[in-house]
């Protein structure tokens, strides 16, 4: 089958029925996975410190330096979060923070340090977003390079593309001006593959974004990839792609239907073919989420806690049995994901 282009993209969106949408995705799924067969991790984000300058305006979790209610886990904190999440059966970190002045580089080397002395490979973590990454570079003076050398010294393998949310010049400026430029960012995680450590994609979907800019984010995210893959690196892990949840932003609106969000993830998967793992958002959807399984995903991840998208009005659900349950009901089977480790680091 060839590779769909964004004309023939837009309109299977615009007038693909469902189960065209369906049909089309399993074809590219199979291409990687077992049919009825999904992955899944127990993860939890660890937000260190709910201190930003970024002001996201569809933001509900970030305080202003010297605002009252900011804060900074301390080390101890942080551990027993991650002690949390041992005893929850999980082993996946997601650390995840606003854009604090008074963190340096050098207090993420010596955390992520400590993570990994204490705790070796009985958890993996995600240790920043990309976001967070190209704003520490940059107050560090250092090139996306040499920062991403400086944090795999310090025992970091996965820097995740978080905070990609949409990837046009123009989301950026309407709604996050102060965070990147989308050339900053595909710069710095082109320096993170080339480091040899793991990334991920991932987009948010439900702002006030058009169908022009929901395309452009998929064909930087392929180009990104192609471009990997060409170069002899494997770039991008997986794509995860969740909704905006939009209780107690500035920005404000409502949520996207379910049903908006499954075909978005048929699309994505039809679409990204050169990107192994298409994962999908029980954060945000809920038990909604396993059904996107069907359109095309492949694996997700059960967290125990995400105070960012909390704030907005995420729910968690803590049965994990029950919630395993729901893609069984489905006819899928499940089984536990471990993060892999990049091949090009030492042991
Ligand atoms: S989304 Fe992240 S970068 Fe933007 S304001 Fe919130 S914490 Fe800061």
């Amino acid at each position: 089958m060839s590779r769909i282009s964004v004309d023939e993209a837009r309109a299977l969106w615009l007038d693909g029925s469902d189960e065209e949408l369906i049909e089309r995705a399993q074809a590219v799924r199979a291409r990687f996975h077992e049919p009825k067969h999904a992955t899944y991790m127990v993860m939890r984000i660890v937000n260190y410190t709910n201190v930003c300058v970024a002001q996201c305006d569809y933001c509900a979790f970030y305080v202003l330096p010297n605002q009252e209610g900011g804060y900074v886990l301390s080390r101890e904190e942080v551990f027993a979060k991650i002690d949390g999440l041992l005893e929850a059966g999980g082993d996946l970190v997601g650390f995840n923070g606003g854009f604090n002045p008074k963190l340096p580089l050098d207090y993420y080397c010596d955390l992520f340090a400590a993570v990994r002395e204490r705790y070796g490979d009985r958890v993996e973590f995600y240790a920043l977003t990309i976001a967070e990454f190209v704003y520490l570079a940059d107050r560090a003076g250092l090139t996306h390079a040499e920062a991403a050398e400086r944090l795999r010294d310090a025992g970091v393998h996965w820097i995740t593309g978080g905070g990609s949310e949409i990837l046009t010049e123009d989301f950026r400026k309407r709604h996050a001006k102060f965070k990147y430029t989308v050339r900053e960012y595909l710069e710095a995680q082109r320096a993170i593959v080339e480091a040899g450590l793991r990334t991920t994609a991932t987009m948010v979907i439900g702002f006030d974004e058009t169908l022009e800019e929901r395309l452009e984010h998929l064909q930087r995210t392929r180009d990104f990839q192609d471009a990997c893959l060409r170069d002899g690196y494997d770039g991008l892990f997986s794509f995860l792609c969740w909704t905006y949840k939009p209780y107690g932003t500035e920005f404000a609106g409502v949520e996207i239907s379910p049903q908006e969000y499954w075909r978005w993830i048929a699309l994505s998967r039809i679409f990204l073919d050169n990107v192994k793992h298409v994962r999908t958002s029980v954060l945000t959807q809920n038990e909604e989420a396993f059904r996107a399984l069907d359109y095309g995903a492949d694996d997700f991840d059960l967290p125990i806690e995400d105070e960012v998208t909390q704030k907005a009005g995420a729910t968690i659900e803590l049965d994990l049995e029950a919630l395993l349950a729901v893609p069984r009901r489905l006819g899928y089977t499940v089984e536990y994901r471990r993060a892999e480790r990049p091949a090009a680091l030492p042991a």
